[in-house]
């Protein structure tokens, strides 16, 4: 086998780990197990997530259906809490003089200690390698670090993520990233995780308008207001796009990008677009410098969403490869938030309302099937249908063509694929796909999903190779 194979560990943590979870002598089950599987390495953080009795949140990290029950079976049918840190207690030095700062919980550094140092030890020990999660526009829920500005839609609703162009964010970034490697200083690489102004669904897709956009706007010589009017103009332009002209586009014979420039042609639509692009270039371009400053032989990941989708997330992944070591696109074909299927259900939902009479379903996704240009979407007359028929081995083949052309090396992507989800035909698809394409590997998520049966089709399928 000669492609990196990694599984994120970052999930199953709490102070309560022992009493709850399992054993701080089950990590080395779980290392013994992945070697056996084939992995060679692991991706630990960012999480520390913790058990908070008056929690925010009514769910927990633990959103494998394998790990709640096994949950369940210690606090019955309690509501799960949890908050998410960093795995380690941050270090204030490292944050004394900038203005974003770290989120403290007291007790953070306990999963820290005890679990993550032990996950890192054990784990070197048996000679895999070891990568953290640096995450950068994190959701506000979640870690998420002081005096960030929040995205912004063009209606001035705050969309609970931290936006990139926060000022001072990237002196944050240092920061933590020092703080990272003194609590994990054996690591071989960081994976630079939410580099995007998230667009998982429709209502986010008209963003950023924050102060820290602005700020940058300006800097870059725009007029912020001309962005705030094209944005709320493209959101009128979609809503009413009729039933003809729909048709018209989903048959129009264009490829994808010429299809939105004849969508959206007006320039200050392409300038707030291209506004969104050179953020993140100049984003990823300052962490490249901070790597390099501070852990020169650090392997740097970035991820971003698939190639599909990275434009409407303001991502090039053709400019990534000139900063990252190793582009990780995320293969995420669930329903979820997060996921391919969830975007597509948002957005054809989004393009419907209150016209479902004009615009069935099937129409808005084939017309979404025409954006993204996933020509196998367009098979699926419903949006049911859609959820619950496994994608083919040829729509992720295509997907992971669409990054080779993208970055031009195969090597240098592994991207990053959903274990925690339950079509499990569809999974084996997906592993196949990208067990044949010989890319430089895979990252897998997470431990926690990975049952027995799913770790053996990743095991005969790389094995091939
Ligand atoms: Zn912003």
């Amino acid at each position: 086998m000669n492609m990196d194979l990694y599984m994120w560990v970052g999930y199953p943590v709490s102070p309560y780990f022992e009493k709850w979870v399992g054993t701080l002598e089950g990590i080395d089950y779980m290392i013994d197990n992945l070697v056996k599987k084939g992995f060679n390495g692991i991706v630990i953080g960012p999480f520390s997530a913790m058990e908070n009795p008056e929690g925010k949140r009514q769910y927990g990290p633990f959103n494998s259906e394998i790990y709640r029950e096994s949950l369940r079976q210690k606090i019955g049918s309690n509501i799960i809490k949890a908050d998410f840190y960093h795995p380690f207690y941050p270090t204030e030095k490292y944050y004394r003089d900038t203005i974003v700062k770290a989120p403290y919980v007291s007790g953070c550094e306990i999963s820290g200690k005890k679990y993550f140092k032990q996950v890192m030890k054990i784990a070197k020990d048996r000679g895999l390698k070891v990568y953290y999660l640096w995450m950068s526009a994190t959701p506000i829920n979640e870690f998420a670090p002081i005096n960030t500005q929040i995205i912004t839609d063009a209606f001035g609703n705050k969309k609970g993520f931290v936006c990139i162009n926060t000022p001072g964010f990237l002196e944050y970034m240092a920061g933590y990233l020092k703080d990272i490697l003194d609590n994990y200083s054996e690591l071989d690489g960081i994976i630079l995780d939410l580099l995007q102004f998230p667009s998982y669904t429709a209502d986010l897709l008209f963003t950023c308008f924050c102060e820290g956009c602005r700020n940058k706007a300006e800097k870059y010589g725009y007029v912020f207001n001309d962005f705030k009017r094209a944005a709320l103009k493209t959101f009128s332009q979609i809503k009413n796009l009729d039933r003809e002209r729909i048709m018209q586009i989903s048959n129009n014979g264009l490829g994808p990008i010429d299809t939105i420039a004849e969508i959206f042609s007006n320039e200050d639509f392409v300038n707030w677009w291209n506004f969104r692009f050179s953020s993140i270039n100049e984003f990823a371009q300052c962490v490249r410098d901070i790597v390099n400053d501070i852990g020169p032989s650090l392997e740097l990941n970035i991820d971003c969403v698939s190639p599909s989708f990275a434009p409407l997330f303001g991502v090039n992944m053709k400019s990534l490869r000139k900063y990252a070591d190793v582009i990780n696109p995320k293969f995420y074909p669930s329903e979820d938030l997060f996921g391919w299927r969830g975007s597509i259900i948002s957005y054809a939902n989004f393009i419907r309302e209150n016209r479902e009479k004009e615009v069935d379903e099937y129409l808005a996704i084939k017309f979404l099937a025409k954006l993204f240009n996933i020509e196998e979407l367009s098979k699926f007359k419903t949006l049911i249908e859609l959820k619950e028929t496994p994608f083919s081995i040829e729509l992720f083949k295509n997907e992971i063509n669409k990054a080779i052309n993208l970055i031009n090396d195969r090597k240098r992507i592994k991207p990053w694929v959903r274990l925690d989800y339950a079509l499990t035909d569809e999974i084996k698809n997906m592993i196949k796909a990208l067990s044949s394409a010989n890319l430089g590997g895979a990252i897998f998520r997470y431990y926690a999903a990975a049952t027995e049966e799913k770790l053996n089709i990743i095991q005969k399928e790389f094995e091939k190779y």
